[in-house]
């Protein structure tokens, strides 16, 4: 027989989630920061471990097997899983930043999108910046929907809501193959959180449940492909993607958005969401 942890945490467990998720938002934050015409993704996610290390916390990453870095820096058609390298980013480049710590064994992990600023043509920059609005609107529908759901099938049906209704005409694709998950002493544990609606009303939303949202969408067809260094996530068709990406615990008062400083107040606000504190 196996025995099998439950996936809902404790109150003292889901506070311990608290301090892994401010160290990633502030390695997120410096690496926010550092984004401009120039600078290299290796420069970025140097920024990121000394943020990680300097707060005492482990970069999750580095902990994935085969895996050396401490942020998932992806280019334009790159989706997920991008390495970071020497090539220095241009003015208009889509770039999403993804990345993690673990302190005092437990975990943080969120990801972020941004256009690299600086001239470039907008006929190129318009489209990108509308695919990474619409793309974080969902993430932060997911977390309302969480809010106030019986289970976690009813926040994958608002993330890809709110993407079909937000989308240009002819709409964006939605990747299949990678989700979001459950988080805690594990970066990646159960449940899965799908960015799709699924048949299965999915596992009960209830308080001790801490999950990582994380849609990750893309302006064309949504397969992808796997590049030859065995990590990164391309579109096949080319488009740009982009993903999004945070942990939220849910408890007695409420949910909390463990990877931002003030818990998501700001961005659930349009979603008539007040986060609380984990007490
Ligand atoms: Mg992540
Ligand atoms: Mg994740």
């Amino acid at each position: 027989m196996v025995l099998r942890s439950s996936i809902y945490k404790k109150p003292a467990q889901l506070r311990a989630m608290v301090e892994p998720g401010l160290i990633t938002a502030a390695a997120l934050d410096a690496v926010r920061e550092l984004i401009a015409p120039g600078v290299t993704t290796l420069q970025l996610d140097a920024a990121a471990a000394r943020v990680i290390t300097d707060r005492g916390a482990k970069s999750n990453f580095q902990m994935v097997r085969g895996y050396r870095h401490t942020i998932c820096a992806s280019v334009n058609e790159q989706v997920v899983h991008g390495i970071p390298n020497d090539r220095p980013l241009q003015a208009g480049d889509l770039l999403s930043i993804d990345a993690g710590a673990e302190f005092r064994g437990w975990n943080g992990d969120s990801a972020f999108t941004v256009v690299v600023p600086g001239d470039a043509p907008e006929e190129v920059v318009g489209p990108r910046r509308t695919l990474s609005e619409v793309t974080e609107g969902s993430l932060w529908a997911g977390i309302a929907a969480l809010s106030r759901a019986s289970h976690l099938g009813e926040v994958s049906a608002a993330i890809e809501e709110y993407i079909d209704t937000h989308a240009p005409a002819g709409g964006y694709g939605i990747l299949r193959d990678y989700v979001g998950h459950g988080i805690g002493r594990k970066m990646h544990e159960s449940p899965s959180v799908f960015n799709y609606r699924v048949p299965d009303r999915g596992a009960e939303v209830r308080a001790g449940l801490a999950v990582a949202i994380e849609p990750m969408v893309v302006i064309g067809d949504q397969e992808t492909q796997v590049e030859d260094d065995g990590w990164t996530v391309s579109t096949i068709d080319g488009t740009a993607g982009s993903h999004w990406e945070h942990s939220v615990a849910v408890h007695d008062g409420g949910v909390w958005v463990l990877t931002a400083p003030d818990g998501g107040a700001e961005k659930l606000a349009p979603f008539g969401v007040v986060p609380k504190e984990i007490d």
